[in-house]
């Protein structure tokens, strides 16, 4: 049964999505944008992070990722999804980092969290200047950042791009890798051509969500398997290096 609480938060939800504009364009799944979402671009856009939301570049599992307007600029604004995102790996990886040793237990603190997670990973990263998305600002499961992009077009996944020189392609993430390792202390961990765009004659390294500091229990497993995708990628493409000597000679670490 219906009881006035009920009522009155429908009417709020509602509310919220008249006043967030752009909102009403999207033809997106309703639960996307559950009450918690609602606030959080509510939020943003109060603060003017957000002037108003355009159309989804991309729909996941985990998270969508969207177009927006920020007084005239575009920015991309991901969203973590509260209800289908797999909340028990998030738990699992974050638990074991150390810079989130207190969240909650449950599925909309982990996954708040897990945004938080990605922000900071994705400054950590720009401060060692890899080449990333800048991140603005997040919100519970909101995060606005940067849109790669040439206008309101995004820069295109590298297993999509046309690009002439492999091999500096190549060497240019690998560096992004070792520097990754060396000075931010951190592990992409699902570094695949589907999370690397292509743009402005240069890879940058997106869906940091995951990565984890150096001491993390999955860090080493993580640094190889990316550099085990990157090579399956760039192999037929250019010449690449053993895993075992990009390990010892760029990364210090002995292989596992
Ligand atoms: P998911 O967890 O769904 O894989 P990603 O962060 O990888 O989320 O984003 C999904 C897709 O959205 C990317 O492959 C890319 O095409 C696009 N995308 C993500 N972030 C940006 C951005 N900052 N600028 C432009 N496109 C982006
Ligand atoms: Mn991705």
């Amino acid at each position: 049964m219906r009881d006035r609480q009920t009522d009155e938060f429908d009417k709020r939800v509602d509310e919220l999505r008249t006043k967030i504009k752009g909102l009403d364009q999207l033809k997106v799944r309703d639960d996307v944008f559950d009450e918690y979402t609602l606030l959080g671009l509510y939020k943003l856009l109060s603060k003017g992070w957000i002037t108003s939301m355009g159309g989804p570049i991309s729909t996941g599992k985990e998270a969508n990722v969207y177009l927006a307007d920020r007084n005239g600029t575009p920015v991309a604004v991901k969203i973590y999804l509260t209800r289908t995102a797999n909340f028990k790996k998030m738990q699992d990886y974050i638990t074991a980092d150390r810079r989130f040793i207190n969240i909650g237990k449950n599925r909309r603190d982990v996954i708040f969290a897990w945004t938080r997670k990605e922000f900071s990973n994705l400054r950590r990263a720009e401060e060692a200047k890899i080449l990333v998305p800048h991140p603005l600002i997040f919100d519970r499961n909101v995060l606005v950042m940067e849109f790669l992009g040439e206008e309101t077009s995004a820069f295109p996944q590298l297993r999509l791009a046309v690009f002439d020189d492999a091999q500096r392609v190549y060497d240019e993430i690998l560096e992004d890798i070792r520097i990754l390792w060396r000075q931010a202390k951190l592990v992409h961990g699902d570094l695949s051509e589907y999370n690397i765009l292509y743009g402005r004659g240069h890879p940058y390294l997106i869906d940091m969500g995951q990565a984890v500091t150096r001491d993390h229990p999955h860090a080493p497993g993580f640094l190889k398997r990316d550099l085990e995708q990157l090579n399956r990628f760039f192999n037929e493409r250019c010449t690449t290096r053993e895993i075992s000597e990009i390990l010892e000679k760029l990364c210090g670490t002995s292989p596992q």
